[in-house]
C-alpha cells in the first residue's frame, strides 16, 4: 500500500515538530496537507509497464484516468467505483493539436471552467465524496482570488455529501471571475469578503485550528492537496500514447507558476513515461530557471505581475515536493534546508523566464505560422519549448501543454491578431446566469458563527 509523508520530515530546530509519519490516501486527501505544514509525498511511485502506456492509443481519456488511478487506489476503490468516477469527471474533449513536425498542442481548455485546473478539481472532488465517510456532511472551504475558486466549485456542483464555500475578496476579482464564482449554485456558495484574498486565507485558516469547529467535518481543496497533483499527471501519459511510437522519448513543455502541473509531469516519468526532457517555462517570476542556473534560491518577492496572471507566483509552493524527489528539502519560507542533486535535476529539466514581450510575440507568430490560437499561459510553454530545441538542437516528439482557453482572454488576443477566439462550452452562456454571493465582514467570529448555523450572519 502507498503512504504519504510530509516534505518537512527533515526539519529541526527550536518549536519545530517535524511530522515523522505516514499516512494512506484517504487521510492525506482529507487533511489536505501535513500536520507540520508540509505537503504530501507518496512514499512509493508505482510504474506503469510500457505495454500499458500503449494501449492507451486510441482509447478515451478517461481509460487513462482509471488506469493511473488504479496503481494508486487499487487498494481503496474498487474498480467499477473508479471508472464510474473517471467516466463521470472526463465528460469533456481533450483535443491534441499538431502544430509543426513532430511538434503538437496539448489543450486542456475544453472542462468547465475553461481551465486545466478542472482536470485535477473533477477527480479531487468525487474522491473526497468517495472517500468521506462518516456523520454528517464534508464543507470545503477556499478563499480564492480568482480562476482556482470556479474550478473547484463548477467541480463539486452536485457531488453528493458536500457543501462549498468559496470565500473572494471584494472587488478583487474580475466582473467575469466574480459572475463564474457567484452563479455556481447548488451546494455550491461564494462568499464575498470585505478584505483581501490574504484576509481569506486568514479566515479559512483559523477555521480549522477552531475546536468549536472540529464536529463540522472541515476540509480544504488547496492547490498543494495531494488529490490534486495525482490526477495531473495523466493527461501527459495519455497524449503521449496516442502520439508515440514504439516507446519512443518526448519533451513535454509545461507552462508553470505553482508548479503543481508540472510535478504531476515528474511523477508520470517516474511511473514509467519515457520524458527526455521536462520544460518548465515561467514568466519573469524567475526564481527557478535561476535556481537552476546558480544553485542559489532566491524567491521573487513581492511577485511580479505578467500577462500570464495565473503564474505570477514567485515562490512556488509544489517546488518543496521538486526538491524532495531530488532528494532535497525546502520549507514553506524559501529557506533550502538540504539541497537537491542539482546535477539529476539539469539532465532532465530545463527552465527558462519568458518575458511579456516574448509572450505576445510568441502569440503573433504561432498564428501567423501555423493558424493556432495560443493565450497568454500557453505561450509561455511553446516559447520555452522552441528555446529548449534551439539550445539542445533536440528535434523529438514534442508535447507542449495550453492550460487554459483563449477565449478566456479575449483583449489580449484580439489587439494581437484580430481576432475572436469562440468561446468554449463552459463560458458560453455566463452573462445569463444568476446567483447572489454571501456577504462577510471578514471578522472571524461572524465567520464562525455563519459556519455553525449555515446561515448567513444578520
Ligand atoms: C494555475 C495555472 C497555471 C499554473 O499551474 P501550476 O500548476 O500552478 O504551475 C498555468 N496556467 C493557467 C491558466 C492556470 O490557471
Amino acid at each position: 500500500m502507498i503512504r504519504y509523508y510530509s516534505t518537512n520530515r527533515h526539519r529541526t530546530g527550536p518549536g519545530l515538530k517535524p511530522f515523522t509519519g505516514r499516512v494512506g490516501f484517504r487521510e492525506a486527501l482529507l487533511m489536505g496537507q501535513a500536520p507540520d505544514g508540509g505537503l504530501f509525498m507518496p512514499d512509493r511511485i508505482p510504474r506503469l509497464a510500457p505495454e500499458e502506456i500503449s494501449s492507451l492509443k486510441g482509447e478515451p481519456y478517461w481509460r487513462a484516468a482509471w488506469l493511473v488511478g488504479r496503481l494508486y487506489w487499487e487498494d481503496s476503490i474498487p474498480a467499477g467505483d473508479l471508472e464510474r468516477i473517471v467516466r463521470e469527471a472526463y465528460d469533456f474533449e481533450v483535443p491534441i493539436e499538431p502544430v509543426d513536425g513532430r511538434r503538437h498542442i496539448l489543450r486542456l481548455d475544453r472542462g468547465p471552467t475553461a481551465s486545466f485546473k478542472d482536470f485535477a478539481a473533477r477527480l479531487m472532488s468525487r474522491l473526497m465524496s468517495y472517500f468521506h465517510s462518516g456523520g454528517g456532511r464534508l464543507k470545503v472551504l477556499v478563499a480564492t482570488s480568482g480562476d482556482t475558486g470556479s474550478a473547484i466549485g463548477e467541480a463539486f456542483k452536485g457531488v453528493a455529501g458536500v457543501e462549498v464555500y468559496i470565500l473572494y475578496p471584494e472587488g478583487e476579482v474580475s466582473p467575469r471571475q466574480k459572475r463564474q464564482l457567484d452563479t455556481i449554485g447548488g451546494n455550491v456558495r461564494a462568499l464575498v469578503v470585505k478584505g483581501k484574498f490574504d484576509d481569506c486565507q486568514n479566515l479559512v485558516k483559523r477555521a480549522f485550528l477552531d475546536p468549536d469547529l472540529a464536529r463540522l467535518n472541515l476540509t480544504s481543496a488547496n492547490s498543494i492537496n495531494i488529490g490534486r497533483v495525482l490526477p495531473q499527471s495523466v493527461y501527459y501519459v495519455w497524449s503521449y500514447a496516442q502520439l508515440a511510437e514504439k516507446g519512443e522519448e518526448a519533451v513535454i513543455s509545461v507552462p508553470s507558476g505553482n508548479f503543481g502541473n508540472a510535478f504531476g509531469c515528474e511523477l508520470a516519468r517516474r511511473m514509467g513515461l519515457p520524458v527526455r526532457r521536462l520544460v518548465m517555462a515561467t514568466n519573469a517570476n524567475d526564481e527557478f530557471p535561476d535556481f537552476l542556473r546558480t544553485g542559489v534560491y532566491r524567491k521573487v518577492e513581492p511577485s511580479r505581475k505578467c500577462i500570464s496572471n495565473a503564474m505570477n507566483v514567485g515562490h512556488p509552493s509544489n517546488l518543496a515536493r521538486f526538491f524532495d524527489i531530488y532528494g532535497g528539502s525546502l520549507d514553506r519560507t524559501g529557506e533550502v534546508i538540504r539541497p537537491p542533486d542539482l546535477d539529476r535535476m539539469r539532465k532532465r529539466i530545463f527552465s527558462l523566464a519568458v518575458s511579456d514581450a516574448e509572450t505576445r510575440q510568441t502569440i503573433v507568430e504561432v498564428y501567423r505560422r501555423h493558424r493556432v490560437i495560443l493565450e497568454p499561459h500557453g505561450a509561455v510553454g511553446w516559447k520555452g519549448l522552441e528555446e529548449y530545441r534551439k539550445r539542445e538542437g533536440d528535434d523529438c516528439l514534442a508535447i507542449s501543454v495550453e492550460t487554459a482557453h483563449p477565449a478566456k482572454f479575449p483583449e489580449e488576443i484580439e489587439s494581437l491578431l484580430g481576432v475572436h477566439p469562440p468561446v468554449p462550452p463552459g463560458l458560453r452562456d455566463l452573462d445569463r446566469r444568476k446567483g447572489e454571493p454571501i456577504p462577510l465582514s471578514g471578522d472571524y467570529a461572524s465567520f464562525r458563527d455563519f459556519l455553525l448555523s449555515g446561515d448567513p450572519p444578520a
